[in-house]
């Protein structure tokens, strides 16, 4: 048993060293000497929990009594502690203010005015020492004689620090590095880098790739065991109660203990998928959900699996993993998806999910694990490229091999009666249309200064961009990302290209879908 007095100690020396190095070894040589039993709730009590953040009992008081005298009764054990907590959380209904006030008057009684003080501060959810959970975590593992990123890796999968403690103290290092997911503990999920060119993509995923349709909606991941299911967000929130649907399609699935991942569209009544904002209504739903499911029906789509029969699955490679979802599924509720080995073929896999309606694709790399909350270029997300029309306002002179074209062009929208740069690029042109071009803005010349022409604004090109940012250098305040020509628009008069209030509109929208409010 260790006394909750030495706790407190602890805390007064944590506040004492201001040094994280000398602070990360006073919590490891503690962690070290307490009962293998109270580690949880020493780690718990170190990040100023009164329980382990994996366990959802709260209090429901914010200190101790005040006018209780100190004294009386044996000295109290981290484990009284704990459970002393544990009746306060579970006193509820008639009576339950009388068991609630008994208990922690006892507990106050029974502390010490310094362990009181340490009391309150959990109770506060604070312990105010100076210890993150980065210190915590490094301290398990010198504690246990374990890699730090050991410890960080089975943090994730058991969701909660004090259970890693749990267990890095009953088997060591070897225990740390077989943590595996559990069903109900939610894993961050992974994450893509954006790229524009399935050259690269292909390049990355040595010569051969799995697309699968970008969905515009939300993302679940999906636990089951038993008749028991879970449904988490992206951020990790526990939307079960709001899905009764989705809870509904995972009791019909195969193959529990598991663990899936995908997104979910909600449509209308038409079958049309709805705007973000209008899915998110459904997440929030907790009272009356009947009904907006039947108004709001979602579409289901999983990509991953994590788990299969209890076993998990994230470090086998996406293509097993991807074998064991479709053994789950029978095939139904999938992403669309494609393996592809060329350009040619990644870009019809793409024109078909955008002509579907959908924001684009999501390129995978077969042999790879899953990395919960990592973003790399094992997973690339690539997105139909929007496009404005802009006037060619000045065009560099071009270097290397583009040596005597102008071939960098300045992109600008209409701002009133003037145009207003938001770009530039020297892409999406054949040699031959540089060169034509070349000429063209050569007789519309206005200045000269020997690297940049300025042009008459005449010349209007469809450019297609990824994103339209922020910009601190030009004039209009916003700049396209990856532009690049499309076509050359001579259908158009420069009166006809986008205005800079349909630009900042553009932009604005940019947030009202998922990839920003994520
Ligand atoms: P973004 O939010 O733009 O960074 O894109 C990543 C998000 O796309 C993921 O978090 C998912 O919510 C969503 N998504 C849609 N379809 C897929 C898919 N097939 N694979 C992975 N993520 C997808």
């Amino acid at each position: 048993m260790t006394l909750f007095a030495e706790f407190a100690g602890l805390g007064r020396r944590l506040e004492a060293t201001s040094g994280r190095l000398e602070k990360r070894r006073l919590v490891a040589d503690f962690l070290r000497a307490v009962e293998a039993d109270e580690v949880g709730l020493a780690v718990a009590f170190l990040i100023g929990r009164p329980f382990p953040s994996s366990d959802p009992r709260v209090l429901g008081v914010r200190w101790l009594p005040r006018e209780v005298a100190s004294g009386g009764g044996p000295p109290l054990t981290l484990a009284d502690v704990g459970a002393a907590f544990a009746d306060v959380a579970a006193a509820a209904g008639a009576g339950s203010r009388r068991t609630r006030d008994a208990r922690l008057t006892e507990l106050a009684r029974r502390a010490s005015p310094d362990e009181r003080d340490f009391l309150d501060r959990i109770i506060g959810g604070e312990l105010r020492t100076g210890v993150s959970h980065g210190l915590v975590l490094e301290a398990i593992a010198l504690a246990a004689d374990a890699d730090v990123a050991a410890v960080r890796r089975a943090a994730l999968f058991l969701g909660d620090l004090a259970a890693v403690a749990a267990l890095a103290r009953a088997g060591g290092a070897a225990a740390l590095s077989g943590a595996a997911p559990r069903p109900f503990v939610p894993l961050l999920p992974m994450l893509a880098e954006i790229a524009t060119d399935f050259g690269d993509v292909l390049r990355a995923h040595g010569g051969r790739t799995a697309l699968e349709f970008k969905y515009d909606g939300a993302r679940v991941q999906v636990h089951r065991e038993g008749e028991r299911v879970g449904v988490w967000t992206r951020r990790l929130s526990d939307v079960t109660r709001s899905l009764p649907d989705i809870v509904a399609v995972t009791r019909e699935l195969a193959g529990a203990p598991f663990i899936l991942d995908g997104e979910v569209v909600a449509l209308d009544a038409a079958g049309r998928p709805l705007p973000f904002q209008e899915l998110m209504r459904r997440f929030r739903r907790v009272h009356g959900v009947e009904a907006l499911v039947r108004e709001m029906p979602l579409a289901l789509h999983f990509f991953d699996c994590l788990m299969l029969d209890g076993r998990s699955l994230i470090d086998a490679p996406y293509a097993e993993r991807w074998a064991a979802l479709t053994r789950v599924t029978g095939g139904r509720y999938l992403a669309e998806r494609a393996l592809v080995g060329d350009v040619d073929a990644a870009q019809a896999f793409h024109a078909r999910a955008v002509a579907a309606g959908h924001e684009g694709v999501m390129a995978k790399d077969l042999g790879s694990a899953y990395e919960p909350g990592g973003r790399g270029k094992r997973w690339f997300k690539l997105k139909a490229a929007e496009t404005v029309d802009c006037v060619i306002v000045a065009a560099d002179r071009g270097s290397g091999r583009r040596v005597g074209w102008l071939s960098n062009y300045h992109l600008a929208v209409r701002d009133g009666e003037a145009f207003a740069d938001v770009g530039k690029t020297f892409k999406g042109l054949t040699d031959a249309q540089f060169a034509a071009m070349t000429d063209r803005l050569r007789a519309l010349a206005l200045e000269d200064d020997g690297y940049t022409v300025r042009v008459r604004p005449e010349v209007v090109v469809e450019v297609e961009y990824n994103e339209i940012q922020r910009s601190p250098t030009y004039r209009s305040g916003l700049a396209l990302r990856f532009a690049r020509i499309a076509r050359i628009r001579d259908d158009k008069a420069p009166g006809q290209a986008t205005t800079l209030d349909e630009l900042r509109a553009l932009y604005e929208r940019q947030f009202a879908t998922k990839g920003r409010a994520g």
